[in-house]
């Protein structure tokens, strides 16, 4: 068997068409404002690639830029700013955060009707109530990959590697939501591959290069990797390529289907960001 492979840059772009349509015929002019925090080269690349895909869909962005040694308090300040600009409908703090900031703190401090990213406590309570709320970007993204394959899910026996806040645990969450039965694994897991071989569908979310070995994955598995991790390129001595968690060649002879790296879940992310964006601006003009 050789996997279809789901194209998530595909999939993402109409996404973004859409979206585009919808603030158009809405009359809604969206603002996105992210904030970053130093200078990690990983998230200079994923805000300049945010702030570009919201302006081709119509909506307005800024970034503001803090230097590393920024306090909590200074971050704050920001925060409270934002969520008091009536232009601005979504508010990303890019993460991770310089070690002197707690970031529960500022995630908290977002005003939960801008949380774009979905990970306020009171979004992430709603999820798990499954009441309307902002769904986290990645998880998101990638159930949109899975009813790319499948529309339906009851039944299907799900499987979600990583417990983290803005991936696992939302991702089990919307897995349940689809009627599947959800196992969710971590570090201190027993007999991972045995876990796997269960999974009609497997999503990887751990940061592990190639970690997902070939025969972990059950024949015609549904396979989302969601890792994005950057390694030494052995062809091009001196350059690197990004992986995912998932040793993509030898699951594809397994999998039914699965996403690359890069080109699956990444672009899905950022299409789920304007979503959820266009969401908020929506609500408060009414026209949700
Ligand atoms: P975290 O580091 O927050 O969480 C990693 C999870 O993997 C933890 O729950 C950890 O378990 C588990 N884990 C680590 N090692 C193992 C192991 N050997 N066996 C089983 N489980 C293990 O990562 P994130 O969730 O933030 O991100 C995961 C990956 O997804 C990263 O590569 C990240 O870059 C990528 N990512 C991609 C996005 C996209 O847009 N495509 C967006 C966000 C993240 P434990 O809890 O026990 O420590």
């Amino acid at each position: 068997m050789t996997a279809r492979i789901i194209d998530g840059a595909a999939v993402a772009k109409k996404l973004r068409q859409d979206i585009a349509a919808e603030v158009a015929a809405k009359k809604l002019t969206p603002g996105l404002a992210v904030v970053l925090v130093g200078e990690d080269p990983a998230s200079q690349v994923y805000v300049r690639n945010k702030g570009r895909a919201a302006e081709e869909t119509g909506m307005k962005s800024w970034t503001h830029r803090m230097p590393v040694e920024t306090t909590q308090d200074q971050l704050l300040a920001m925060v409270n700013q934002l969520n008091n600009d009536p232009d601005v409908h979504g508010i990303l703090v890019q993460l991770p955060l310089p070690k002197q900031i707690d970031s529960q703190i500022i995630i908290a401090a977002i005003d939960p009707a801008k949380d774009v990213d979905g990970f306020h406590p009171v979004n992430a309570g709603r999820l798990n109530l499954s009441l309307p709320c902002f769904v986290p970007c990645t998880p998101q993204g990638s159930m949109i990959l899975i009813r790319e394959v499948e529309q339906n899910l009851a039944g299907k026996k799900a499987v979600v590697l990583g417990r983290s806040n803005i991936v696992g645990k939302p991702v089990a969450q919307l897995l349940l939501q689809a009627d599947c039965t959800v196992t969710i694994t971590h570090s201190r897991t027993k007999n991972l591959p045995e876990e796997c071989r269960a999974a009609d569908i497997l999503v990887a979310a751990i940061g592990k290069p190639a970690f997902v070995k070939g025969d972990w994955v059950k024949p015609g598995a549904i396979v989302i990797d969601v890792g994005i991790n950057r390694i030494d390129d052995t062809a091009n001595p001196g350059k690197s390529k990004l992986v995912g968690d998932v040793d993509f060649a030898a699951a594809s002879v397994h999998a039914g289907a699965i996403t690359p790296v890069p080109g699956g879940v990444g672009p899905m992310t950022i299409a789920c960001l304007l979503k959820n964006t266009m969401q908020s601006a929506a609500m408060k003009a009414g026209v949700a």
